[in-house]
């Protein structure tokens, strides 16, 4: 964390256009900030995430911060974060994604943060794992709670990329664990959502083991 509060002090450059940053500029510079291509999923009712409310009864609401394109200049910060060992952007976008929900009025009250958990081999070899720093993030601008140990991913499938959303639900299917946990509601966290069936293999495990709890998803990223 030492090195993420260096970071945020000393802030460089542009994590998206590489420009030198000035005055109160962290992580990227004013008209990257300002272009940032925002869903705004937590403000307008009816979006793509609203189709996994259908399939999960106990799911109350799904957003994502950002629209994720392959041509996008954005797409660096989220590599960067994902695979660069970035992880303070993570924690950065969190915190400005965080202050996005508590504007809206869709949001519950006071979730607890549930981050999508990696397995414990494909943590070490990555060395953190992203939905953690994201969900900090969100926490820290939110005041919500946050627990990291409510859930374990028991094993990591193989890349889903090539994968259509039946498929993925297949392939993801069983590849988490939770533990009984005393809150009402909770909010599901991670980087990116394709198809939504990584979060809702986590949200099932949850519901297995806790009937009656509501979930919410928020993701970094929507892939388009
Ligand atoms: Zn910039």
């Amino acid at each position: 964390m030492r090195g993420s509060v260096r970071d945020l002090c000393f802030p460089g450059t542009c994590r998206v256009c590489g420009r030198v940053l000035i005055g109160q500029e962290k992580m990227m510079c004013l008209p990257c900030l300002y272009d940032l291509p925002r869903t705004y999923h937590w403000i307008f009712p009816f979006h793509f995430l609203t189709e996994i409310l259908s399939c999960m009864p106990s799911c109350t609401w799904a957003t994502s911060f950002l629209f994720f394109r392959e041509e996008s200049p954005y797409r660096k910060l989220l590599h960067r974060f994902k695979y660069g060992g970035e992880k303070e952007i993570g924690l950065y976008m969190g915190f400005l994604y965080g202050k996005e929900l508590l504007r809206s009025h869709k949001t519950p009250p006071n979730p607890v943060i549930i981050p999508v958990p990696m397995s414990s081999l494909k943590r070490r070899k990555r060395g953190y794992n992203q939905a953690e720093w994201l969900a900090a993030g969100i926490a820290l601008a939110t005041g919500w709670g946050l627990d990291v140990s409510a859930v374990k991913r028991t094993r990591e499938k193989t890349s889903q990329t090539v994968y259509g959303r039946e498929e993925r639900r297949e392939n993801i299917k069983n590849s988490f664990i939770a533990k009984r946990i005393p809150y009402r509601e909770v909010l599901v966290v991670d980087d990116i959502i394709t198809t939504g069936a990584t979060m809702e293999s986590c949200a099932r495990a949850i519901l297995e083991i806790n009937p009656g709890v509501l979930i919410g998803f928020a993701s970094l990223a929507y892939v388009e």
